[in-house]
């Protein structure tokens, strides 16, 4: 395994995103030089954040312009790094008509072109990529098929595809492009990082990640008379950037790491989300399924096949190999969410109650 020379950059692909937000703050925050890259870095709502995030570190914030299905665009700013975070990949589920263009090739040609890049500048030593629990399993009902009940760094998710969990399947088939690349060479190795869902304070306003719009559904009322039973590995936003900071500086650290500190149902998370915001219309009520089935495809535009694999299982993560290898302590689920809630008010995404 590399040892990462901290007086060199690091470059953070998709900087101005949710997830790497925190990743970029926390590297500016150990010192380093951080080659940000966005799609426009002259778009101030995307970056003013980062350079917030840059005020008072010992850290030194760079900019660069590259998008994932521009080949070589990453170049320039991979130049000089020995090592290379890859966060950028949409992260939607709905509101696309074309699944392949919006998200499988903007996840698995983007991730292409930037391991290309890293193939083609000598100085990159590690990659650590954002891949997810989504690249483990595909359904909630494979759990029942999981070794020990538990989905671990072992499985991988072959169940999705274009038409089925598209999004599952970009992160996925995106995971094993890494793979296959890194083995055809050996200047650099690969870590990934496979969180479940992401929750947690955003340090900006103007992600389109999906982890928000879970949370805005939440709390708006939308989902006032009932949720379906629909259980998620949660975990903290800023677990997983340390993760992908932690997964950069230990020199052991190698493979997957599944990232996820706890399981909820949507019920379950409005339950702990009541306790401190009582004057929100979070759901009180899990619907049944049978009832789901029926009309889910219409009232969200979701297959009866996704609701007959995925509602009424629980979940299991194995977490070990992250708390183990890489040092990462989970906090509680009611503080993620509780600061999550706050944050979405505070920044005016959620109606002041
Ligand atoms: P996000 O806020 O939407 O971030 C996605 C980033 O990807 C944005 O910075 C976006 O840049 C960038 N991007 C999208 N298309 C691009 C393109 N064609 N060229 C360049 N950049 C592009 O979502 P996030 O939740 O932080 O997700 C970050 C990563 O974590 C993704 O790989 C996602 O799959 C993974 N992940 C997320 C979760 C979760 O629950 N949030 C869980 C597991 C894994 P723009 O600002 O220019 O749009």
């Amino acid at each position: 395994m590399h040892k990462i020379d901290l007086n060199k950059p690091v470059c953070v692909t998709g900087a101005s995103g949710y997830i790497a937000g925190w990743i970029v703050k926390y590297l500016l925050e150990e010192g380093l030089t951080v080659h940000a890259t966005v799609r426009d870095s002259k778009k101030a709502s995307s970056v003013a954040h980062l350079w917030k995030a840059a005020q008072g570190t010992k850290g030194t914030l760079k900019l660069f312009d590259a998008d994932l299905l521009k080949p070589g665009s990453f170049t320039q700013a991979i130049e000089g790094c020995d090592w290379v975070i890859h966060t950028a990949s949409p992260f939607v589920i709905k509101g696309f008509k074309d699944a392949h263009e919006a998200l499988i090739r903007p996840a698995v040609e983007g991730t292409a072109n930037v391991l290309e890049s890293c193939n083609a500048v000598e100085s990159v030593k590690r990659v650590v990529l954002t891949s997810s629990v989504a690249s483990v399993y595909g359904d909630a009902v494979e759990i029942l098929k999981a070794p020990g009940g538990v989905f671990t760094e072992q499985l991988w998710n072959n169940t999705s595809s274009e038409s089925h969990q598209p999004y599952s399947y970009s992160k996925v088939m995106a995971e094993r492009k890494a793979w296959e690349m890194c083995k055809r060479q050996s200047r650099w190795d690969l870590v990934t990082i496979n969180p479940s869902l992401v929750m947690g304070p955003s340090l900006t306003a103007q992600t389109q990640s999906t982890s928000i719009d879970v949370m805005r559904d939440l709390g708006s009322g939308r989902q006032r008379t009932g949720v379906p039973m629909l259980e998620f590995g949660i975990v903290d936003v800023r677990e997983v950037a340390r993760a992908h900071v932690l997964a950069g500086l230990n020199e052991n650290s190698e493979g997957r790491y599944i990232l996820s500190g706890h399981t909820a149902s949507l019920l379950q998370m409005a339950s702990l989300l009541r306790e401190r915001f009582p004057k929100y219309p979070l759901p009180t009520m899990q619907l049944p399924k049978f009832l789901v089935k029926l009309v889910a495809p219409i009232a969200a535009g979701v297959s009866r096949e996704f609701i007959q694999r995925n509602v009424g299982y629980t979940l299991r993560f194995d977490n070990s190999r992250s708390v183990k290898n890489l040092g990462v302590q989970y906090r509680p689920l009611a503080d993620t969410l509780a600061e999550h809630f706050a944050q979405m008010i505070e920044d005016g995404l959620l109606k002041k109650r």
